[in-house]
């Protein structure tokens, strides 16, 4: 394919930097705390959040190929590539965990990406565990017939989206001395912290259970950056169990969230992240005079009507 004919993703006009919106929430007021919400669900309509931010760069990377990826049965990942696919023109095929999903209607999450044009392929959970070996890859990219695709890892996250998701870390610069984002693989975060300046630091609230995030944030940077970089942490409590579990807590907090603000809360992963950021408001977990910024990283889905 000619250079002239590589799509741009530029071309889909997102809006960048995206907003900035200070909400007046006594939760945190009365703790003289100020709670910025960093709007990246109104970056594009479909390519949402920090999924445009990951994305783009491998969009472009992928000059014209077709994309391999890979993602569970409600994975906005794979929504945002299968959107990408369709608005751009370029092939995409989605890799589904789950073989027993294969004969069944398909769940609104993939319906969505079939429409778009997404091939789906599903697997077993073994081989979607082992997705990334080498032999297991080639295997899937054949099955498929896409051996010269361009292939980007579960949730986006390779060195490429990292890279990108500085930009978010970049666009609030000291707007906020607290930079919040929920957290799937950590793609996001490693991005966001990269790109704060001196003296600010970004705060991930993981939405699986396990742990084991910090070692996959550590390696992220080291892959995109050489090493790490920023002042980052972690805070394990708001995972609800893991992920896609809630609780009538967690719902009834979002729906309140909601009803004061006006703002929609996606529910795998931004409610858990504003739960957290009030719980640790409420435990005096941040110094009087703290500008907090809550990375809103997607919108909920289906849109309630
Ligand atoms: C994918 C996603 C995340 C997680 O991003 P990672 O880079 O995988 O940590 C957070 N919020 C929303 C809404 C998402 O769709």
């Amino acid at each position: 394919m000619s250079s002239s004919t590589v799509p741009d993703p530029a071309a889909l006009s997102p809006r960048l930097p995206s907003p900035v919106q200070e909400l007046a929430d006594d939760r945190f007021t009365r703790r003289g705390l100020r709670l910025l919400l960093k709007r990246d669900d109104l970056i594009h309509p479909e390519l949402i959040g920090n999924k445009w931010r990951k994305l783009a760069p491998n969009l472009r990377a992928a000059t014209g190929r077709t994309i391999v990826t890979f993602g569970g049965a409600y994975s906005n990942h794979l929504r945002a590539t299968a959107a990408a696919g369709r608005l751009l023109g370029l092939r995409t095929v989605g890799v589904v965990r789950g073989h027993e999903l294969a004969g069944r209607p398909l769940n609104p999450s993939l319906a969505r990406c079939a429409a778009d044009g997404m091939r789906l392929h599903f697997v077993d959970r073994t081989t979607y565990r082992r997705k990334a070996e080498p032999g297991t890859l080639a295997a899937l990219l054949r099955a498929v017939g896409a051996e010269e695709a361009h292939v980007v890892p579960e949730g986006g996250s390779n060195a490429l989206a990292v890279r990108g998701c500085r930009a978010l870390g970049k666009e609030l610069g000291d707007r906020a001395d607290v930079v919040a984002v929920a957290c799937g693989t950590g793609g996001t975060l490693a991005g966001l912290a990269a790109g704060l300046p001196p003296g600010r630091r970004a705060l991930g609230i993981p939405v699986l259970k396990g742990g084991f995030l910090s070692a996959d944030v550590q390696a992220l940077q080291e892959q995109a950056f050489g090493a790490r970089r920023g002042t980052w942490a972690l805070d394990d409590r708001f995972h609800f169990g893991g992920y896609a579990r809630t609780t009538p807590e967690l719902d009834t907090f979002a729906e309140d969230f909601t009803r004061r603000h006006g703002v929609p809360v996606e529910r795998l992963y931004v409610a858990k992240l504003l739960y957290g950021l009030v719980t640790l408001a409420g435990e005096g977990a941040f110094a009087r005079g703290t500008t907090i910024a809550a990375v809103v990283t997607g919108r909920p889905f289906p849109e309630p009507s």
